[in-house]
């Protein structure tokens, strides 16, 4: 006991901790403003067939630089923006700007039928506004419902599974697909293909790095089966090799996003793409 509250007044005069608590609540402050500020912005990572390599669509990734603070990840700001009750004004600018892109870049390569990929955060998930901004968000862009995929996470689907399943029910209602973002990396994955009906599953880059050699490891094997056997689409997240790419594309993985093809682009690099139609490889 005496050691446990040593230990907590250690913590309360650290000039470290100190230094921390001040940086994230400057954070926050920061975070508030940053809509508002226009400091918010969405990169794009193409998504390729490997069949031929050709760029089928992209994942919309947010961006934020605050200029007090420079570049701050998704990985950080997003959960700080759940806990301050931003995410959802947030995340309706997200679907609005990403569908927006999308349609634009639909009508300047119909031929393409490109698809936008939007990340969905769990508390955003939960809310009961996320249905009716989606709406809004296809309606006011012109984007067809069937071009939009929305990407959960299994964490996203553990915290109220039965609301969650209803809500991912009226968003495929719309018209949209669905993704299980991380595949793999969860408590129990498998339990969550049985609850929620999803269009598509992405391989978690974890798994997609055990991929160095000749021979496929036999859970990436596993998992593309398994969703073939459930009629899924099959995205490998985070291929960096060749020879990932060409062990993913033996496999009949169907698609790939990844540094070996392109990192997360800005929009006018992103739409520079389209257009180029790669030969088939075979
Ligand atoms: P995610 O949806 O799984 O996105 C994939 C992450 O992997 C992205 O990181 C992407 O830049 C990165 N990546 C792509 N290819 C490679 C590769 O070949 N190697 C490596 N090492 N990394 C690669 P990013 O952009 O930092 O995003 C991190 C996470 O933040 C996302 O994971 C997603 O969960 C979340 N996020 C991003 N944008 C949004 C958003 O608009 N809304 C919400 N709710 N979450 C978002
Ligand atoms: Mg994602
Ligand atoms: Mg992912
Ligand atoms: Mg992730």
């Amino acid at each position: 006991a005496a050691k446990a509250a040593g230990r907590g007044r250690v913590v309360v005069f650290d000039p470290a901790m100190r230094a921390a608590a001040v940086e994230q609540r400057e954070l926050e402050r920061e975070l508030q403003g940053a809509l508002a500020g226009g400091q918010l912005r969405l990169v794009y990572q193409p998504v390729i067939d490997l069949a031929d390599e050709a760029v089928v669509g992209f994942e919309a990734l947010l961006r934020w630089r605050s200029p007090a603070l420079g570049s701050i990840p998704p990985d950080r700001f997003v959960p700080l923006a759940e806990d301050l009750g931003l995410i959802g004004e947030i995340g309706s600018w997200v679907l609005r700007e990403a569908c927006t892109t999308a349609a634009a870049w639909r009508r300047q390569d119909p031929a393409a039928d490109l698809t936008i990929a939007v990340n969905v955060s769990a508390v955003q998930l939960a809310s009961p506004d996320l249905v009716g901004h989606l709406a809004e968000a296809l309606r006011v862009s012109g984007l067809p419902a069937s071009a939009l995929v929305l990407e959960v996470t299994e964490t996203a689907l553990v915290r109220d599974p039965d609301a969650a399943a209803d809500q991912l029910a009226a968003l495929r209602a719309l018209g949209v697909r669905l993704a299980l973002d991380d595949f793999g990396t969860g408590y129990s994955s498998l339990s969550y293909l049985r609850q929620f009906t999803v269009d598509i599953l992405k391989i978690d880059r974890s798994f997609i790095s055990t991929i160095q050699g000749a021979a496929l490891p036999p859970i990436v094997r596993g998992l593309i089966d398994l969703g073939r056997t459930l009629d899924l689409e099959i995205v490998a997240e985070g291929v960096e090799l060749e020879v990932q790419r060409d062990q993913l594309r033996n496999a009949r993985c169907d698609l790939a996003q990844g540094y070996l093809f392109a990192a997360p682009l800005e929009q006018a690099d992103a739409g520079a793409l389209l257009g180029r139609r790669p030969a088939p490889l075979r």
